[in-house]
C-alpha cells in the first residue's frame, strides 16, 4: 500500500516526475467530490483529474437553457454533513443548473477539496502495472500520475452522442450539443433555431428557448410521455421544514426502489372503480415532480391494463393542451409503453407547439438525410436556421469508460471487453481490471442517494485491502459471469428494458443491447454489496 511519503505534490508532477497517490479518481462531479471527501477521511492520499475547467460534472457541462433537476432538490443533496445540510438553502423545489453548480462548488470549498483536484486534465489512458499493482494515468497534456487504486467517477450520462449525419461539419451557423453547452452561452434571441431530439434534455431546452427565439423547428423521432414538473421557489417557512426533516427525507429515499421520495400505492389501478382511478390520476397530475410516476398505483409501471389505462390519461392531457389536433397526434407516444423510458418533466412544453413560430417535424416519417450549410434536409423537405442544437443524448454508462483507454491485465482494454455489453461484478469491478472501481455502472435512480452508499462501499473496500496488507483486489471471473447472467436475465423482465432507450444502449447505432445498470432496486443492491463485504469480499480475489 502506498504511504504518505510516496505522495508527490502537483508541482513535482509538472516538473516531469510522476505524481503518486493511494487513489486516483477520474472526474470531479457528484461522485468524484464525495469520493475525495471519503478517501481523505479514511487517510488515503487521493487526486481527482477532471476534464472540465470547473467542478460539477453533469452540472458543469449541461448548462443548456432550462436545465434543472426533476427530483426534489433536497432529496438530491449530499447527506454526509449535517452542517452542510443546514447551511445550504435550495432556492427552488427543482433546482436549476446554475444553482446546482453553485452547490457543488460550495461543497468543494467548504470541505477544502480543490487542492485534491487537477482541473483541465482530460485523462487519455489508464494502464495497470501488474508488477506493482498500480494504475498509471496519462493526461492530454502529458501529465502522469500513479495510484494503487483507480476510481472512475465519470458519470453515466457524460459521453455525448451526436448522430453521424452526412454533412455535419458543413453547417455554417452555430451548432452545439446540450451535454457540452458553451460556457459563454448561446444568444438565441430572435434567431431561427433547429433542435434535434425530444428526450429530457430536449424537452427542457425547447420549453425555455421558445420564449425568446425568432423561429423554432423541433425535429422529433419519438414522442415521449411528459408530465408537469410544477416547480416553485422555496419560501422561508418551507426551508425551515425541509431542514428539520432531512432524516425523514433520506430515510424515505433509502427505502424506495429508485431512491426517490415517492412510494407506490400498493393498490392495483384495476382494483378500484374507474372514477376513483381517474380521481387519483388527476390528483397526482396536480402534484409536483415524479409523484405521478412513482407515487401512483404500483401496476401503472407494469406492462398490462393499468399501464395502458394510465398512458391513455397522459395522451388525453396532450390532446387537451395542444390546439392543433394533427400536432397533438404527433406528440402522442405510439412506440413505447408509459414508464419504459425516462419520464421528462416539463413546465409548458406542450404549449410551445401552440406558438405560431414553432414547427414540429416528424423525422421518423421523413428521416434526416443530411446537414446542410444552412440547416438540414429530411427525405421530405429542407429547413433553414442559424443555430442547430443536438439534444441527441449520450452513449450512456459504458460510453464514458470506453472513451478512456483503460488497459488491464495482459494489455486487455475495457472497451474491447465491453464490446458486447458490460461484464462486471455488481457494476463495481470487471475481472482482469484489478483495483479499478467503476462507480458509473452501478448507480441508478436518484443519483446522489444511490451514489453516496456506493462510494462509501468502494472506499471501505479499499480500506479493507489496506488494513489487511493486500495490494490488490480483483473480481473473480466466476462472480462476474454470475452477475452478468443475472443482469441479462432479470434485466429483460423490467419495464425500462422494453423501449429503445439509453437504458439498454438502444440509442446508439451498433451498441449491443442489454440493461446497462443493475436490474435490482437500490435497497437490494445495498444489501448485496453489504453481504459481499461481510463475507470478506466474497467474489473478489485479494492478494
Ligand atoms: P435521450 O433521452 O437519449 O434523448 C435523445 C433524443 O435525441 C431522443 O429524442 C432521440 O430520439 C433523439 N435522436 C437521437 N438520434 C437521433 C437521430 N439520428 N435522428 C433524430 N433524432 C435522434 O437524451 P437526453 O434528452 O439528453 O436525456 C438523457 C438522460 O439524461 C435522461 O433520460 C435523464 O436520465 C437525464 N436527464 C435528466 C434531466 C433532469 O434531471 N431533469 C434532464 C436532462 C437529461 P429517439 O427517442 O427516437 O431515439
Amino acid at each position: 500500500m502506498a504511504t504518505q511519503h510516496e505522495t508527490a505534490s502537483g508541482a513535482a508532477g509538472q516538473s516531469g516526475e510522476i505524481e503518486q497517490y493511494d487513489v486516483i479518481v477520474i472526474g470531479a462531479g457528484v461522485t468524484g467530490l464525495y469520493a475525495l471527501y471519503r478517501l481523505r477521511e479514511l487517510g488515503f492520499t487521493a487526486k481527482s483529474f477532471e476534464e472540465g475547467s470547473g467542478v460539477g460534472g453533469t452540472w458543469f457541462w449541461n448548462r443548456y437553457p432550462g436545465c434543472r433537476f426533476d427530483s426534489e432538490s433536497y432529496s438530491y443533496g449530499y447527506s454526509f454533513s449535517e452542517e452542510l445540510l443546514q447551511e445550504w438553502d435550495w432556492k427552488e423545489h427543482y433546482s436549476a443548473q446554475p444553482d446546482t453548480e453553485r452547490y457543488l462548488n460550495y461543497v468543494a470549498d467548504k470541505f477544502d477539496l480543490r487542492k485534491h483536484i487537477r482541473l483541465n486534465s482530460r485523462v487519455m489512458s489508464a494502464v495497470f502495472d501488474e508488477k506493482e499493482d498500480r494504475w498509471e494515468v496519462v493526461m492530454e497534456d502529458g501529465h502522469r500520475a500513479r495510484g494503487r487504486f483507480l476510481v472512475t467517477s465519470v458519470g453515466i450520462l457524460s459521453a455525448g452522442y451526436t448522430p453521424d449525419f452526412e454533412g455535419k461539419d458543413t453547417f455554417k451557423g452555430i451548432s452545439c450539443h446540450t451535454g457540452r453547452w458553451p460556457q459563454e452561452g448561446v444568444d438565441m434571441k430572435g434567431k431561427r433555431v433547429g433542435v434535434i431530439g425530444t428526450g429530457a434534455s430536449g424537452v427542457q431546452l425547447i420549453t425555455e428557448i421558445a420564449k425568446e427565439v425568432g423561429h423554432l423547428t423541433v425535429f422529433q423521432r419519438t414522442a415521449n410521455f411528459c408530465a408537469p414538473l410544477r416547480n416553485g421557489p422555496i419560501d422561508d417557512e418551507t426551508q425551515k421544514q425541509i431542514k428539520a426533516s432531512y432524516p425523514e427525507i433520506f430515510k424515505k429515499c433509502m427505502e424506495t426502489a429508485g431512491s426517490f421520495m415517492h412510494e407506490f400505492d400498493t393498490r392495483s389501478a384495476m382494483s378500484v372503480s374507474p372514477e376513483e382511478r381517474l380521481e387519483q390520476y388527476e390528483r397526482l397530475w396536480q402534484e409536483p415532480g415524479f409523484k405521478k410516476w412513482l407515487g401512483n398505483f404500483y401496476d401503472v409501471m407494469l406492462p398490462g391494463e393499468a399501464n395502458e389505462d394510465y398512458a391513455e390519461f397522459f395522451k388525453n392531457k396532450i390532446r387537451e393542451r395542444v390546439h392543433d389536433p394533427v400536432v397533438a397526434e404527433m406528440l402522442i407516444p405510439k412506440t413505447h409503453m408509459f414508464g419504459s423510458k425516462r419520464l421528462p418533466c416539463e413546465s409548458g412544453y406542450y404549449e410551445v407547439f401552440n406558438q405560431d413560430n414553432v414547427l414540429l417535424v416528424d423525422v421518423r416519417e421523413a428521416p434526416i438525410q443530411r446537414i446542410t450549410e444552412t440547416g438540414l434536409q429530411t427525405t421530405d423537405a429542407e429547413y433553414e436556421f442559424e443555430i442547430l442544437v443536438y439534444a441527441t443524448g449520450f452513449d450512456a454508462v459504458t460510453g464514458s469508460l470506453s472513451r478512456l483507454h483503460i488497459e488491464g491485465e495482459g494489455g486487455k482494454t475495457l472497451s474491447d471487453k465491453f464490446a458486447n455489453g458490460p461484464r462486471t461484478f455488481m457494476g463495481v469491478q470487471s475481472a482482469g481490471f484489478p483495483n479499478l472501481f467503476t462507480i458509473n455502472q452501478a448507480s441508478v435512480g436518484n443519483f446522489v442517494r444511490a451514489a453516496e452508499p456506493l462510494v462509501d462501499w468502494i472506499c471501505e473496500a479499499m480500506d479493507y485491502v489496506r488494513q489487511n496488507g493486500y495490494t490488490c483486489i480483483a473480481a473473480t471471473p466466476e462472480a462476474e459471469a454470475d452477475w452478468t447472467r443475472h443482469v441479462a436475465e432479470e434485466g429483460k423482465k423490467i419495464l425500462r428494458s422494453q423501449a429503445d432507450s439509453w437504458f439498454v444502449g438502444a440509442n446508439i447505432p451498433g451498441k449491443a443491447r442489454g440493461l446497462l445498470t443493475s436490474p435490482d432496486s437500490a435497497p437490494v443492491m445495498r444489501a448485496k454489496r453489504a453481504a459481499v463485504a461481510e463475507k470478506g469480499y466474497e467474489g473478489f480475489i485479494l492478494r
